[in-house]
């Protein structure tokens, strides 16, 4: 029998049971959901009808008919049958989170409500911001102001999980970084990726997202497998900070260069015979108006500024255009084109999976028998716009010349090891 949903898609049907989500289909056997799954439910149930709210904005990504389907949390496949739920509280240990944002969060809540015992190591250097509320799942309009880590404290107060508060950065105190045996990684750069990867810890669950998708990875066996930091690992040279500002602004590498050497501000048109001579650069024929028009007019006009609006920006500095007007969000709209993947805001529902997914994992890993079920592929990723079925396990390579195939690394990680073991 097969469950009958409206034939245009307008009614999405999720259940969990076990550790599968179930999507317009015909719910099986009553079999209880571990809470994950549950979590998880909810979440791809809230991506399904964002994708009915905008089916005409998402053209092709829009929902218009029932797409049945299910996934296991365990294999990642369509469907796990009943494999073993836990019996009664589940030891994690002494974990460490590195990130508490919206993933990191999302985690938290998800294993508050799995009945684990343990200790989380919550490292976060950032209070809330207004612009995080949206797709944060603990806070409240008072949480403006608060340390992230502090949220996260408060929130698990009553389950069986200890929260001890690191409110700085990765590594800027012994209570993180080299010392971390377990981590699960909800970290915003690939820069601050490789830095937990280089601390060498036992066991990292790492989980992101990126425009549309999601994805979370598992880096055990070091040297062997893939390990977090060759997911990040530069193959290219990375752009300097001109390229990127001037890629995201739409304007021309030398003029932004200009501003970030001389600090001008971006409403003051650049003084004659102060534009500098670089090498790999050459002045375009604009340059000449550099002198007459301020970059911020330009980039006003672009995006469609009136002058109210363009009136914020008077006196500041091009990284401050850059991190509020970019990063910010305020001149993104009209500028997309340009901005580059790391200031893209995920849905909520997107950050939400991700750390439900990074919860579930870890949940796995520390169970021999469940730990045993997982499919050979590292990685697994979820496109929130596509509805089921989809391919969640990704093989993934070494990458060549990363640090896990570095030979000291690899001795400082066997030595680490055989002393744990
Ligand atoms: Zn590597």
């Amino acid at each position: 029998m097969s469950w009958a949903g409206a034939s245009d898609g307008t009614t999405v049907s999720v259940s969990a049971e076990g550790w599968n989500v179930v999507v317009d289909s015909e719910p099986g056997p009553l079999v209880q959901a571990v809470p994950v799954a549950a979590l998880a439910a909810a979440a791809i149930g809230m991506a399904e009808l964002f994708r009915i709210v905008f089916a005409d904005i998402l053209g092709a990504r829009g929902r218009r008919k029932p797409q049945p389907g299910a996934i296991n949390l365990i294999t990642s496949g369509e469907s796990g049958g009943h494999l073993p739920s836990p019996a009664g509280p589940i030891a994690i240990g002494r974990v460490h989170l590195a990130g508490a944002g919206a993933i990191g969060q999302a985690c938290a809540a998800a294993l508050a409500v799995s009945g684990v015992t343990g200790t989380l190591v919550a490292v976060d250097p950032e209070a809330v911001e207004l612009s995080n509320l949206q797709r944060y799942v603990l806070t409240t309009d008072q949480s403006v102001g608060e340390p992230k880590t502090a949220i996260l404290r408060k929130a698990l107060v009553r389950c069986g999980l200890d929260v001890e508060e690191v409110a700085t950065a990765w590594g800027a105190d012994d209570r993180s970084g080299p010392t971390a045996d377990v981590v699960l990684v909800a970290l915003d750069t690939p820069g601050d990726r490789i830095a937990v990867q280089a601390g060498l810890p036992r066991l990292v669950s790492n989980a992101w997202t990126q425009p549309a998708d999601l994805g979370c990875s598992r880096h055990e066996r070091f040297g062997v497998d893939p390990c977090l930091a060759c997911l990040y690992w530069p193959t290219r040279p990375r752009p300097n900070r001109h390229e990127l500002i001037a890629a995201a602004l739409g304007e021309h590498e030398l003029r932004v260069l200009t501003h970030i050497v001389t600090g001008l501000p971006v409403d003051v048109p650049l003084p004659e015979g102060i534009i500098p001579t670089v090498r790999d650069i050459p002045a375009p024929s604009e340059a000449s108006q550099w002198s007459h028009r301020s970059l911020l007019d330009d980039v006003a006009d672009a995006a469609g500024l009136d002058a109210a609006a363009r009136g914020r920006w008077h006196g500041c500095t091009i990284d401050q255009l850059y991190r509020e007007g970019i990063c910010g969000g305020a001149l993104v709209t009209t500028t997309l084109r340009g901005v580059p993947q790391e200031v893209v805001v995920p849905v909520a529902h997107q950050s939400a999976l991700a750390g439900v997914l990074l919860a579930a994992q870890l949940l796995v890993a520390v169970d021999p028998q469940l730990a045993a079920l997982r499919p050979e592929a590292t990685e697994v990723r979820y496109d929130v716009l596509q509805g089921l079925p989809q391919v969640l396990a990704r093989p993934r390579k070494i990458t060549k010349g990363c640090l896990c195939q570095d030979r000291d690394f690899q001795i400082v990680f066997g030595a680490y090891e055989s002393d744990n073991s």
